[in-house]
């Protein structure tokens, strides 16, 4: 998981990958297979100090695949989606 963060992230600030919990944690887990477990890597990402830089840099580069901030594609893509709908509400009002 790791490795894929930082290569990802390589234009991005990297400061804060130093606190990443999923260091050194199989991969795997963070990217399963289709109806795989991602309880393990969530519980991971839940004990992350930099849960929130994570989960924002996989909503806002719409990473497709793992488990980013505790979350999976399907909900980084509902929140994107809420996102999308608020800010057509703003420019409408
Ligand atoms: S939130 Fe999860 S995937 Fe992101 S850096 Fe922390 S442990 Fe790794």
């Amino acid at each position: 998981m790791f490795a894929r963060l930082l290569e990802v992230l390589d234009t991005e600030d990297l400061s804060w990958h130093d606190l990443a919990n999923c260091r050194g944690a199989d991969p795997d887990l963070f990217f399963p297979e289709r109806g795989a477990s991602t309880r393990t890597a969530k519980s991971i990402c839940r004990q992350c100090a930099v849960r929130d830089q994570c989960l924002e840099f996989a909503i806002v580069s719409s990473e497709k695949f793992g488990i980013w901030g505790a979350m999976s594609e399907r909900e980084r893509r509902k929140i994107r989606r809420e996102r999308a709908d608020a800010e057509k509400r703003r420019k409408v009002s």
